[in-house]
């Protein structure tokens, strides 16, 4: 649905005004960066939410993303890619010079897109999603071995610049175990930080605030923006 500005700037102010409150809950210095997710609406309104001083995009499918990027070119934003990447689609991401690849999810991936990237002579900024509830429907590497495998892949993949971690929040109803994977995955991020990690992205609609409270300092949001 396409949605009229006013309608979009009351969304967007809410959403601003929450991440405000939980991050100066935190500390004043904390700052946290919002991603809107426009993978579920129109091009429309992520040209409106640009008028409105939103800057950062994040999709979940590459074609989508090329399509995207194309259609609003002459607007200065940054896109994240935040889906899992499949292997025949890694050219076509390289090519689309994303601002942030936040969903590099195995040793595999990494070792192939490194290989794509040296072949066309470029590096990309990425983070490491770690799947911190262990859940079989969710990508990513598991807590127990995310700091190895990112120490791994700064090590054998040059082409990657690894910046941090992503996480989804465990899917529960149970805000304990959803502040568990937060948890998890910024106590992973606080380790890496002597490897030069500085980003932490956690938090979606249903749980960015408790996220920010946990030490995230990028959210992805989609669905609160566009309701
Ligand atoms: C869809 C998606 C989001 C945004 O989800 P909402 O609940 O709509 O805010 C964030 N991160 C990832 C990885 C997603 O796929």
């Amino acid at each position: 649905m396409i949605l009229d500005k006013e309608h979009l700037r009351a969304n967007l102010d809410e959403v601003i005004w929450n991440i405000e409150q939980a991050r100066i809950a935190v500390s004043e210095h904390h700052i946290v960066k919002l991603v809107t997710v426009a993978k579920y609406t129109e091009l429309e309104n992520i040209a409106t939410l640009y008028e409105l001083g939103q800057r950062a995009f994040g999709e979940n499918q590459v074609q989508q993303l090329k399509e995207r990027m194309h259609a609003l070119e002459e607007l200065p934003l940054e896109w994240h890619m935040i889906g899992s990447l499949q292997k025949n689609k890694i050219n076509n991401l390289i090519d689309l010079r994303p601002t942030l690849m936040q969903s590099l999810d195995s040793i595999e991936l990494a070792t192939e897109l490194n290989k794509k990237l040296l072949a066309k002579e470029t590096k990309m900024h990425c983070l490491l999603q770690i799947n911190a509830a262990n859940e079989t429907t969710k990508s990513g590497v598991t807590p127990e071995r995310a700091v190895d495998i990112y120490q791994t892949i700064k090590e054998t993949c040059p082409q990657i610049n690894l910046k941090g971690v992503m996480t989804i929040g465990a899917h529960s109803d149970d805000t304990k175990l959803i502040q568990q994977s937060f948890e998890s995955t910024y106590s992973i991020y606080e380790k890496l930080k002597k490897e030069g990690a500085t980003v932490c992205s956690m938090g979606m609609s249903g749980d960015y605030e408790l996220a920010i409270k946990c030490g995230s300092n990028l959210v992805r949001i989609g669905s609160a923006l566009f309701k």
